[in-house]
């Protein structure tokens, strides 16, 4: 059978009846859009951070876009992030208008370099957008105490870092608001597209409803603009609401798997993650580094394992980036990290035979060099 880095089909085989019972509920439920579903989401993932508010929205790029114009942040702000991301981090921040600067990552963990931040900040810089890559945080006390000096707002994008957490707090709480992803492959991952902002902040709060509604408090009537629609859906908050009551099982499982290939690949040359001090990993992806990672990859589909990379272009290098003026050679742990790494199968519903035959794969593929 074939491999690939991801697949929902085991979890669905498991958890069958209660998504169907899902869908079922807000179909008999009679209100379909920002119903029940939704406002009890918003208040269970809120209270699992331990935040006052979250607000649901259509995807991760939005839950972004809005969390950056409920914070002020619009034209001509610069907004210091980092290119080794998913593109729609960079992409939202375009969106509004705003100017990314990117910092390099660093090395071990492949996360924003924070000691180079102080020197990109400007008197346009409006905000910090840390990426919590792969399922780890950036080391915030730098960021936060940057923020605090220069009266930067802090937004981290949470899409790879539900319940991850650092030095002890939560992901989603080290910053003015945080934007999260539940596209299917993610940690907490809906059955279809959808996102969240988690602050505790009232105003930003109110922001972010009026936001995602047209620009309106109550119907019919626009209090403010921009306005988009950019609702969760109530089928999708469902399914989350019941999914959330798993979320940290899930991330046990994620963490087991890890656990398998530190055990079958720990002895080998591939590099495997590192987790940096403070850090409880939940394992987005599992990410390793090999000089020769082309070679790997094409030596494994003789096994029927298809693998993948995250990502295989820095965003600075994108030619719809181009106007930012980024040179090749400017962000080198970035660029070099894009010729290799790869990531290797990870959900916490990977058959363990499935587990072993990668183990078994690599193993000799890496042989073989
Ligand atoms: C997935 C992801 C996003 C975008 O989320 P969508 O729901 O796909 O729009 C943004 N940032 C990061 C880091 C992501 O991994």
């Amino acid at each position: 059978m074939t491999t690939r880095v991801w697949d929902y089909l085991p979890e669905y085989e498991k958890e069958r009846a209660d998504l169907l019972a899902a869908v079922e509920k807000v179909f008999e439920s009679g209100r379909l859009i920002l119903g029940e579903s939704v406002r009890g989401f918003e208040e269970e993932f809120a209270a699992y951070h331990g935040a006052a508010h979250c607000v649901g929205v259509d995807n991760g790029t939005n839950a972004i876009k809005l969390a950056l114009q409920a914070l002020g942040v619009g034209p001509g702000d610069e907004v210091i992030t980092v290119s080794n991301t998913a593109a729609p981090t960079v992409v939202a921040i375009d969106a509004v208008g705003a100017v990314p600067v990117f910092a390099d990552v660093d090395p071990d963990h492949y996360l924003m370099d924070v000691a180079q931040v102080k020197d990109l900040i400007t008197e346009r810089t409006r905000c910090l957008l840390p990426v919590h890559l792969y399922g780890q945080c950036v080391d915030m006390a730098p960021l936060r105490a940057l923020a605090a000096q220069h009266d930067l707002v802090i937004l981290e994008d949470c899409a790879q870092a539900h319940a991850a957490r650092h030095h002890g707090e939560p992901a989603g709480t080290m910053g003015h608001a945080a934007a999260y992803s539940f596209y299917p492959t993610k940690v907490l991952g809906a059955y279809g597209d959808g996102g969240a902002v988690v602050t505790s902040d009232d105003e930003v709060a109110r922001n972010l409803r009026r936001l995602r509604y047209y620009g309106m408090e109550e119907r019919y009537y626009v209090v403010a603009t921009p306005g988009h629609n950019s609702r969760l859906d109530e089928v999708q908050a469902e399914i989350l609401r019941r999914k959330l009551t798993r979320l940290d099982a899930y991330v046990e499982g994620r963490r087991a798997v890890a656990r398998r290939y530190e055990e079958g690949l720990g002895d080998t040359e591939l590099t495997l993650p590192a987790t940096a001090p403070g850090n409880e990993h939940v394992y987005y992806v599992y990410v390793v580094r090999h000089p020769r990672r082309d070679d790997i990859i094409e030596a494994l589909k003789a096994y029927d394992i298809f693998l993948n990379i995250s990502y295989p272009w820095p965003v600075h290098t994108m030619t719809g980036f181009a106007h930012l003026g980024y040179e090749k050679g400017s962000l080198p742990t970035t660029e070099r990290l894009a010729e290799e790494i790869f990531s290797l199968p990870m959900y916490p519903a990977l058959p363990l035979d499935t587990q072993e035959k990668v183990i078994l794969a690599v193993r000799e593929v890496l042989a073989a060099l």
